[in-house]
């Protein structure tokens, strides 16, 4: 029998850049792409109960027993001591929810919900597990109306995809990078399946938005704007699409030196996705 918990990371009541409206939205834990420019790394791994970030906890929020680290809530003081001693890119903040515990939480914030959004990491990682969850909310007479979302990397493959389309509403992907070279180096993956992605899920009319993040001499998506407006109107000159300008903050390693997007720098992307027929593109409201 599939699963029916999932490791989340974390949960956040309302959000509106996560889809249409006001949404929860799920973060799950664990992620197949090693993104240099990675926000949160410490989402990107299972916490494999080393043990080692146990006694660097200044507040004795972690213990060791039975071979499991034992997170005490309580306790934690959200120094983030931990997350920066591993060296597995985990952390042992995480919670077991099961599909229940996450109806329950849903229905403490209904009244102000459009929907839900499950991302990450990468949350398709967990797709046992979202498909019981989206399956339990359009099967609750009071949870039925809101929509069910998936903000993801694009790595799943068709058949994946498959198997949750009829209790999926809607998916965000990222296009991190239109060649593959540039997307390997960037994401430590080839982006065939992530192009696949978005053909599959504008056949099914299942793809709500597409998002680009432009690092300024790190990815190759303003040199090929006409190559990637051409694969994007061939499939739906609607199709919706989301610039994000890429900021350093919560990035390690090499993203840290890397220069921040300007507001230039992203409409000039814009433009020429418009200029190429494109329609429906939102930039960032805020630069860094
Ligand atoms: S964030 Fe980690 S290290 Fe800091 S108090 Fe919480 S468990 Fe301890
Ligand atoms: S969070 Fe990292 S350091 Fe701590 S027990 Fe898990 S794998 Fe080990």
């Amino acid at each position: 029998m599939s699963k029916s918990w999932a490791i989340v990371n974390k949960i956040l009541p309302f959000s509106c850049v996560d889809g249409p409206g006001n949404r929860l939205v799920i973060f799950l834990q664990g992620c197949n792409f090693r993104c240099l420019n990675c926000h949160n790394p410490y989402t990107i791994s299972l916490c494999r109960d080393c043990g080692s970030c146990v006694q660097t906890c200044p507040y004795q929020a972690l213990s060791f027993s039975n071979q499991k680290v034992i997170w005490q809530t309580s306790y934690c003081q959200q120094c983030d001591t931990c997350i920066n001693t591993c060296i597995y890119h985990s952390t042992p903040m995480t919670y077991k929810y099961s599909v229940d515990d996450i109806l329950t939480t849903i229905r403490k914030y209904l009244p102000f919900l459009n929907g839900i959004t499950l991302s990450g990491g990468e949350a398709t990682m967990q797709l046992p597990f979202i498909g019981k969850l989206f399956n339990a909310i359009k099967e609750a007479n009071d949870l039925k109306h809101l929509t069910c979302f998936i903000d993801s990397n694009g790595y799943l493959h068709q058949t994946g995809w498959q198997k949750i389309a009829n209790v999926m509403d809607g998916a965000m992907i990222d296009l991190k990078a239109w060649d593959n070279d540039v997307h390997k180096q960037l994401t430590g993956r080839d982006n065939f399946r992530v192009k696949d992605t978005i053909k599959y899920l504008v056949k099914v009319n299942k793809l709500y938005e597409i998002r680009f993040l432009i690092i300024p001499k790190q990815t190759d998506l303003q040199n090929n704007a006409k190559n990637i407006a051409k694969f994007l109107i061939d499939l739906d000159p609607n199709i919706r699409i989301r610039i994000n300008a890429f900021h350093n903050h919560g990035t390690h390693g090499i993203a840290r030196t890397w220069q921040l997007a300007t507001k230039q720098q992203v409409e000039l992307f814009a433009e020429q996705l418009k200029q190429s027929g494109l329609k429906q593109i939102t930039l960032p409201t805020v630069y860094l």
